[in-house]
């Protein structure tokens, strides 16, 4: 990945980590899941990640002004610049295509959509 404050492609995510999930912008309090890079654990990684999506849709739906699903956003603090830059604790790097790909974010969305009854018009 690309690093903000050297400018090359040295930016790594770590091997373990935490993301947080905004949909719509808006961030549960639960809303975060532990990723976990090493092979094999992916599966787990991304059942995790569906768990917290249905949480929120679960909460969401329940809201009487919603919004179709539109933003999907992934943030982690958890990366590292293999030219040792340091980051302040409020830059966020996009986990997205990283932890987890936008098809299985798209597949995993539309489920919950059709499980919640919502609206969908993901722009990711
Ligand atoms: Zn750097």
């Amino acid at each position: 990945m690309y690093c903000p404050k050297c400018f090359n492609q040295t930016l790594r995510i770590k091997p373990k980590g935490v993301v947080d999930i905004y949909i719509n912008g808006k961030k549960r309090d639960n809303g975060r899941f532990l990723f976990n890079m090493e092979p094999g654990h992916h599966e787990e990684v991304v059942s995790d990640f569906k768990k917290k999506c249905d949480d929120f849709f679960q909460w969401y739906s329940n809201f009487n002004n919603k919004d179709s699903i539109q933003l999907v956003e992934l943030y982690t603090i958890d990366v590292k610049c293999e030219d040792g830059c340091a980051f302040a604790p409020s830059e966020k790097f996009s986990a997205v295509d990283c932890v987890i790909s936008s098809a299985e974010i798209k597949e995993i969305i539309g489920t919950l959509a059709n499980k919640y009854s919502m609206e969908v018009q993901l722009k990711i």
